[in-house]
């Protein structure tokens, strides 16, 4: 085969160049966006179509072209900013090489409308592969220039084929819009699809940078940003750096890469975008995302923009040294707020007798807004980071006991726990109004906060993937046979047989409607929260009608609502060990009739009737094996008859070695099953039913115990106190030792969990004594 070399035809040598600056429609969009800049623009409208593929078209309100020069306005190389090699170490504008238009009107249809002030009318022209295509044709229009793009790509079908969904296309349109927005003070800017009423993104021009940041990203990192300053340094040819950083109550699992401009140009450097990571890496929980935008002035003598078609990737001189000062300047900025840190969480009002568990849901938002702000000023700060710790000489006053190993003499003492199971106290909790509207609560709020997480869901990194991965993967059953408890310091509330582990493989459950709900709770995962709960030493119970107890984290004392932790506890081990529950068996619970749902369900007054009864009944055992074969709930009917009269509760799901939930719940537990949990949908009804299961092993309410009440029999009065002991060692032995092993704190749970005092805040107070 003999090929001769041969000079490419010129529209192909155009057309592949045009290729190296236009790569996609929001290059295209760069590239205009900086010239209505470099026109003196004030506001800058953008529209665009199917992702600026089918139209792109910019409108400013700059300078707009006079008519002369519109006939080489597409033509390569004709610029108005760059007249000799020399003005390149002095330019000031966005553009100088005269080839963005000339690139796009080789790949696309282009229409450039414009008037000069001093033009009594607009003129009108089409341009293709650089040339005008006839002569402007004189038009009404304002002062500036609109710049329509049509089709980009109609003649490089593979470019067309190799670009993203539409939606992407726009979305990396919206965001090139937004930074340029962020950083082009006392400019406006507008973007919207073609066809929508509403704009994506609207910038006047008198907005603050503050005000941009909140219209672009969103308001939770305009509120937690700080200013980042230097001042020339004549030596580094530095002008100044003037930028917004976050602080360090930014809570991001998104990575919004940093916004960076160089002399007023939207450019990446790596080298500072890791120096600046890994100053916030010290800062910053791991996993969360910084926000950083940065404004930096360099003598252009000393910028060498020239590096990429695309006038992406700069380089400058003193690079390192200009990269080391702007590191250093953020650590210096980031250790003084460091120690005015906050997180939040609620006050909690003793003077009301109602649960802290209800304070949330019972309050409206600009309240609960104003609680946490309270909350926020109340609270201390707290080193975040164990390196930090680390790193700090401790003094002789900060020294406690956090050895959580060492066990407190209290778990010595065998605790003479009993589970009463009679009619007569079952029926006195249920028709407790208390309990149910508290049992409606926690659902409530449950679902509440579900809703706020999905706003807040973020997409996490990929390390924080593989630490989800394992943290399911890793959670070992706490029914299976290893021992969670120190059987020679503890005695297990019950005995062995009250229980059955059942020897089974575990099932591997690839229900994606669990994998969603596990995604959830991770997503909503506090980390902060979740290492002092990992780290927490136990101190006691501080109030069992309340279900107040305190534990101690590092040098903090914290008041922790242990309802609301062991309601979200039990459902993340409900949601770990799905389809691979022990059992319960019920039988020997010290029961000794049989449990027959019938007679559960007689005590609401709405199912007074059989056939509401039977209705609710019928429900739960149409879906008998499914409750058996995923949760342990085993029922049977032995009348031969089928009777729904006779169906029988057999087990219940063991969650949790050692414990077993109050038996007074259950008429509640069945009602709300056949009633409350909804059987249509595949993951409400999965989870539907792992909440009911959560809040039937939440621990008991115990009332106050009087002494002087005369209402209350001496052997009612025992059996309250029997109780307490029963929970507080429960507490000690079982629950928080489980939290401590596995608990993952979600965001919500914050204003549940309460800082009460830090030790070298009380020293202070006994020294001045
Ligand atoms: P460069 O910006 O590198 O000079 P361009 O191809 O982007 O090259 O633009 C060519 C010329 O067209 C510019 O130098 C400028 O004079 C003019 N121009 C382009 N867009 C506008 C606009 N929106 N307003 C005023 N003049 C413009
Ligand atoms: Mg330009």
């Amino acid at each position: 085969m003999s090929s001769k070399i041969k000079a490419l035809d010129v529209s192909v040598v155009n057309k592949i160049a045009a290729g190296e600056i236009i790569i996609s429609p929001v290059n295209a969009l760069k590239e205009m966006m900086e010239n209505s800049i470099d026109a003196n623009a004030t506001m800058i409208d953008i529209l665009v179509k199917e992702g600026g593929i089918k139209v792109l078209q910019i409108t400013d309100n700059g300078s707009g072209i006079s008519k002369a020069d519109l006939p080489i306005l597409c033509e390569r190389f004709t610029t108005s900013k760059l007249q000799k090699f020399e003005d390149l170490s002095q330019i000031q504008t966005y553009g100088f090489r005269g080839e963005a238009l000339a690139s796009i009107s080789h790949v696309a249809r282009v229409t450039v409308t414009t008037k000069v002030k001093e033009d009594k009318c607009a003129w009108r022209v089409s341009y293709a592969e650089g040339k005008m295509l006839e002569s402007p044709k004189p038009v009404a229009g304002k002062d500036g220039t609109i710049i329509l793009v049509e089709d980009l790509f109609f003649n490089i079908p593979s470019r067309l084929r190799a670009l993203k969904s539409q939606n992407d296309e726009y979305s990396k349109i919206l965001d090139v819009v937004g930074r340029y927005s962020i950083h082009s003070k006392s400019i406006g800017f507008s973007c919207k699809k073609f066809g929508d009423s509403n704009y994506s993104l609207a910038v006047k021009p008198s907005y603050s940078v503050q005000d941009r940041i909140r219209t672009v990203f969103s308001n939770s990192v305009a509120s937690n940003i700080i200013s980042l300053h230097i001042d020339k340094i004549e030596e580094l040819n530095l002008e100044c750096v003037d930028g917004r950083v976050c602080n360090l109550n930014f809570i991001s699992k998104k990575s919004i890469s940093p916004i960076f401009f160089i002399n007023n140009r939207l450019v990446t450097c790596d080298p500072l975008r890791r120096a600046l990571n890994s100053v916030y890496s010290n800062y910053l929980p791991k996993g969360n995302r910084p926000f950083i935008y940065l404004g930096i002035l360099i003598d252009p003598a000393s910028v060498d923009v020239n590096v990429h078609p695309t006038k992406r990737e700069v380089r400058f001189l003193s690079q390192d040294e200009i990269v080391e000062k702007i590191a250093n300047q953020l650590h210096a900025e980031l250790s003084t707020i460091d120690t005015s840190r906050t997180f939040k969480a609620s006050s909690i009002s003793t003077s009301q007798s109602g649960s802290l568990l209800l304070s949330g849901s019972n309050i409206g938002n600009e309240e609960k807004r104003k609680a946490l702000r309270q909350a926020q000023v109340v609270e201390n700060s707290y080193p975040t980071t164990n390196n930090q710790l680390a790193g700090v000489k401790r003094q002789e006053n900060k020294l406690v006991r956090t050895d959580s190993s060492q066990a407190k003499i209290t778990s010595f003492l065998s605790s003479s726990q009993q589970f009463n199971f009679n009619e007569s106290s079952m029926k006195r909790q249920v028709n407790q109004p208390e309990a149910k509207t508290n049992s409606h609560q926690l659902q409530d709020r449950e679902e509440e906060s579900l809703a706020e997480n999905e706003q807040l869901h973020d997409s996490s990194s990929n390390s924080d993937n593989k630490l989800k991965e394992l943290r399911w993967k890793k959670q070992k059953l706490d029914t299976d046979s290893t021992p969670n408890i120190d059987s020679e310091k503890y005695t297990p509330p019950v005995s062995k047989n009250g229980y059955m582990t059942v020897p089974k493989e575990r099932v591997n459950v690839n229900l994606t409607s669990i994998k969603k709900m596990r995604e959830k709770v991770d997503d909503s995962i506090h980390r902060e929260l979740t290492e002092i709960f990992a780290n927490l030493n136990y101190v006691g119970v501080i109030d069992e009608e309340r279900r107040l107890a305190a534990i101690q984290h590092d040098l903090k004392l914290f008041l922790v609502d242990y309802g609301s932790v062991c309601y979200e506890l039990f459902y993340q081990i409900g949601l770990t060990d799905f389809a691979n529950f022990g059992k319960i068996n019920l039988q020997s619970v010290d029961v000794s009739d049989d449990i027959v749902l019938y007679k559960l369900l007689s005590e609401f007054e709405e199912l007074s009737d059989d056939v509401s009864k039977e209705k609710v009944i019928g429900k739960i055992w149409d879906m008998s094996s499914m409750l058996n074969e995923y949760y342990s709930i085993e029922l049977v009917n032995d009348s031969p008859d089928g009777n729904l009269k006779y169906v029988k509760l057999k087990t219940l799901p063991l969650l949790l070695k050692g414990y077993i939930p109050s038996m007074a719940k259950l008429p509640f537990f069945m009602y709300r099953l056949g009633r409350e949990v909804s059987w249509e949908d595949e993951q409400e009804c999965l989870d539907g039913i792992l909440k009911e299961i959560a809040l039937l092993y939440v621990p008991d309410m115990v009332p106050k115990v009087d002494a002087s009440k005369v209402s209350l029999s001496e052997s009612e009065k025992a059996q309250l106190i029997d109780k307490k002991e029963n929970i507080s060692s429960l507490l000690e032995n079982i629950l928080f030792p489980c939290i401590k092993r596995r608990f993952l704190a979600p965001r919500h749970i914050l204003k549940d969990v309460v800082e009460i005092a830090n030790l070298p805040g009380l020293y202070k107070v006994f020294e001045r004594c």
